[in-house]
C-alpha cells in the first residue's frame, strides 16, 4: 500500500482520538486520517467540529468545509460539547460488556460487580452504551474549563496511547476468547504500519508508536487513584473523618510514587 505515513501522521495529530467512529471508521481516528490523506472529505469528525475540519483543510491545503453537526450543543471553543458517561450503578448487573467496549479503557469492575467509570478518562464517545444489557449508562455534559491548545494535545496522546493498548489487549481477548467481545474484529493493519516507522519525525510518530500494555496500566492505576482521592476530598470537606483522612493520606502518597516511578 503507497500510503504518506507522515502527511497522515499530521492528519492524525489533529484528530480529537475519541476513537468513536462517527466519522464513518469504526476502528477510530487513525483509519480516517488514512482515508483523508487517501482523499475523503476532511469534514467528517463529529466532536473535532469546524476547528478540526479547518485545521485540517490547511494542512491538507483543501478548501474549508463545513464540519459535519453533532447532535450536541456548541461550545464556546467552536467543538461541540463535551460529554461524560456515567454509570447508575445500582442497575448495573456487572456484566462487563462495556468495558470491552470503551476504547481508552474508562471502566473498571469485574464479573457480577457494578462497574463505574473513570469520569476523568471519559471522552463522552458514547460506545459503551449499545452494548449495556440494562441501558444503565447516561451521557452529562461536562461543564469543566475547556482545555488550552497545548492541554487538548497531551490528552489526544494520552488517549491516542490508550486505545492502541486497548486494541492489543482485545486482540488478545479475541484469540483467546475470554470475555464478550463488544466490538468487531479491528483492522490492525494500519496501526501496525504505524508501530514499525519510528524515526521519520519523532514528535508525532512518537504519540502515533504503539503504547506497551505497561504504560495502559499505569494510567488507568493513576487515574483510577486521581478518582479515588478526588472523591474522599469531597467527603472530608463535607464531614472529617480521621479513618477516611489515613486513606487519603495513603492514596496520596501512592500516588506520588507511582508518578515518580
Ligand atoms: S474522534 Fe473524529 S476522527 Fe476520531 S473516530 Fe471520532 S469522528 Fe472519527
Ligand atoms: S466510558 Fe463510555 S463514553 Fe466514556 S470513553 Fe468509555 S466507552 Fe466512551
Ligand atoms: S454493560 Fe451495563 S450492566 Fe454491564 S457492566 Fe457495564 S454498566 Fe453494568
Amino acid at each position: 500500500m503507497n500510503l504518506n505515513i507522515t502527511l497522515t501522521q499530521q492528519v492524525d495529530a489533529v484528530l480529537p482520538q475519541t476513537q468513536c467512529g462517527l466519522c464513518g471508521h469504526r476502528d477510530g481516528c487513525l483509519p480516517y486520517a488514512q482515508a483523508i490523506v487517501e482523499g475523503e472529505d476532511a469534514n467528517k469528525c463529529i466532536p473535532g467540529g469546524q476547528p478540526v475540519a479547518d485545521q485540517l483543510a490547511e494542512i491538507l491545503n483543501r478548501p474549508i468545509l463545513v464540519a459535519e453537526q453533532s447532535v450536541w450543543p456548541i461550545q464556546a471553543d467552536g467543538r461541540p460539547q463535551r460529554m461524560k458517561a456515567v454509570i447508575r450503578e445500582d442497575e448495573c448487573i456487572g456484566c462487563t460488556k462495556c468495558i470491552s467496549a470503551c476504547p481508552v479503557d474508562a471502566i473498571i469492575g469485574s464479573g457480577k460487580l457494578m462497574h463505574s467509570i473513570l469520569t476523568d478518562l471519559c471522552t463522552g464517545c458514547e460506545l459503551c452504551i449499545p452494548p449495556c444489557p440494562v441501558d444503565c449508562i447516561d451521557l452529562v455534559e461536562d461543564h469543566s474549563t475547556l482545555l488550552t491548545e497545548q492541554q487538548r494535545l497531551v490528552e489526544q496522546d494520552e488517549l491516542r496511547n490508550r486505545y492502541y493498548a486497548h486494541i492489543q489487549r482485545q486482540e488478545k481477548r479475541q484469540n483467546t476468547r475470554k470475555g464478550p467481545i463488544v466490538r468487531a474484529a479491528i483492522e490492525s493493519e494500519v496501526f501496525s504500519q504505524f508501530a514499525d516507522v519510528e524515526t521519520q519525525d519523532n514528535t508525532v510518530v512518537a504519540s502515533a508508536a504503539i503504547a506497551p500494555e505497561q504504560d495502559a496500566k499505569r494510567i488507568i492505576e493513576l487515574a483510577k487513584i486521581r478518582s479515588q482521592i478526588k472523591k474522599l476530598d469531597k467527603q472530608l470537606s463535607v464531614r472529617p473523618e480521621p479513618a477516611k483522612q489515613q486513606l487519603l493520606d495513603e492514596l496520596k502518597a501512592k500516588l506520588t510514587v507511582i508518578e515518580g516511578a
